[in-house]
């Protein structure tokens, strides 16, 4: 991985596009404004490869943004398939549910994704950015700790994650509180276990414990809360994982039979395409989980950054491609065309899950039901709305199903 630090040379002239964060969102926005002949410039504060706490789950929506870019083969090449979930509902009531997933730890993911950017011919390098302006001209100036000289721009791209300093700076942050906190740890263990497990377990509401297998014996174990305002803040990550393996008889087994390799690590999680403003300001706009393109309820984020990334590649190259100072406006009207709705359903998903009750009711109704099942497979390769089955109506059907 090519990642030299920050020169004199990026300084000199005026970058088409400034992509600040190499996660999934901001490397896949390199890559493709890149690929469009683009001059790119990506920057991230940390050497690559490096960690991103994550349950490392592609899911289906992910795999098809990396086949849309031509990725899809080499992320398999090195990821563990896993075609299934096991959920339990509070009341411990297990439902099997078949779906693709792809496992693969964001370390690689992400080193892949920016080694992808740089082959499309994006510059990457090492750098922490600390100021973002727009000039009288209408052009991005950019300052960063590693030198005094500006950075220039005719647009930037802020994909610095759950991080939004940047972006608050410029006034475009609603919604400074994260929407949920997670953490996980890696553990290898003897016990073998070859679907995705989700504990819906009643003291982990609003929110899930999770033990992902990443093959070989490797398991991403974490635990996600989405409890709103001052309980985000005082929600203790190592309590619940503490209930978890002490509490949850496959959590426990996997620990007993294993070792715990990493400590807990944690991280905030912006979900539900808001808290941040879309439209940005002139040729400034933000992607990825800064605009909070996680989904709620799931926590499943890397499918909806690298799309938003697309969308935001496109409309800075139509608007590179026009006269004048560059504005990204029209992304907020495109990003919410294209996205806002998978959000409501997802919306819709959280109404039912997060209460102990509904959600036993939902997995006692899944449990049993084929046709139900039939439906969540759908739902998770991204191939039905999820509110035709999270609906009393659906629910009742099922009865028959
Ligand atoms: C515990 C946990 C588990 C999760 N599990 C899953 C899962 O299994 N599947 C899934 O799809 N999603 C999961 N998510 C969500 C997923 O991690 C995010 O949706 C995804 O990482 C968002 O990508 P991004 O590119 O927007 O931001 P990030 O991946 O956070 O990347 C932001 C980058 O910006 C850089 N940066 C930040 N500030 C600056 C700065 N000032 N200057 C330069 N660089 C900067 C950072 O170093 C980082 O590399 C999980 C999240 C958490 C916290």
């Amino acid at each position: 991985m090519d990642q030299p630090a920050i020169s004199d040379g990026c300084c000199a002239g005026v970058w088409d596009a400034l992509i600040i964060g190499a996660g999934p969102a901001g490397s896949m926005a390199a890559r493709h404004l890149a690929a469009c002949g683009r001059r790119v410039l990506l920057l991230d504060r940390s050497r690559f490869p490096r960690e991103k706490v994550c349950g490392d789950a592609l899911a289906p929506d992910a795999l098809a943004v990396l086949q849309r870019a031509g990725l899809a083969e080499r992320v398999q090449r090195i990821g563990h398939g896993v075609d299934g979930l096991r959920v339990f509902s509070p009341s411990q009531i297990e439902a099997e549910i078949r779906g693709s997933f792809l496992m693969l730890r964001r370390r690689a993911l992400d080193a892949l994704l920016a080694q992808a950017a740089i082959e499309a011919g994006a510059s990457f390098r090492l750098a922490e950015v600390r100021t973002l302006e727009i000039d009288s001209g209408g052009q991005v100036t950019c300052g960063v700790a590693e030198t005094e000289r500006p950075i220039r721009a005719r647009a930037a791209l802020v994909a610095t994650g759950a991080n939004v300093c940047l972006i608050d700076r410029l006034g475009l942050v609603a919604r400074r509180q994260a929407s949920g906190i997670a953490a996980r740890c890696y553990v290898r263990s003897a016990l073998q276990l070859d679907h995705l497990v989700f504990s819906f377990e009643r003291s982990a509401l609003p929110g899930y414990r999770w033990i992902f297998p990443l093959g070989q014996g490797l398991y991403n174990v974490g635990c996600i809360s989405f409890a709103r305002t001052k309980a985000v803040r005082s929600t203790n990550l190592s309590r619940m994982f503490s209930k978890f393996t002490g509490g949850f008889p496959l959590a426990s087994e996997l620990i007993r039979r294993g070792e715990v390799l990493t400590p807990l690590r944690g991280a905030r999680v912006r979900t539900g395409l808001t808290g941040a403003e879309l439209a940005g300001r002139g040729p400034i706009v933000a992607i990825g989980e800064s605009i909070g393109s996680t989904f709620p309820v799931s926590g499943e984020g890397v499918g909806n950054a690298m799309e938003s990334a697309v969308l935001a590649a496109d409309v800075i190259h139509e608007a590179l491609s026009c006269p004048g100072a560059c504005d990204l406006q029209s992304f907020a009207t495109r990003i919410t065309t294209t996205m806002r709705q998978r959000f409501r359903s997802y919306e819709s998903i959280e109404r039912w899950m997060c209460k102990p009750r509904l959600n036993d009711f939902v997995l006692g109704r899944v449990a049993k039901s084929r046709m139900l099942r039939q439906a969540f497979s759908r739902i998770i390769n991204d191939q039905i709305d999820p509110r035709s089955v999270f609906s009393y109506r659906a629910l009742w059907r099922s009865l028959w199903g």
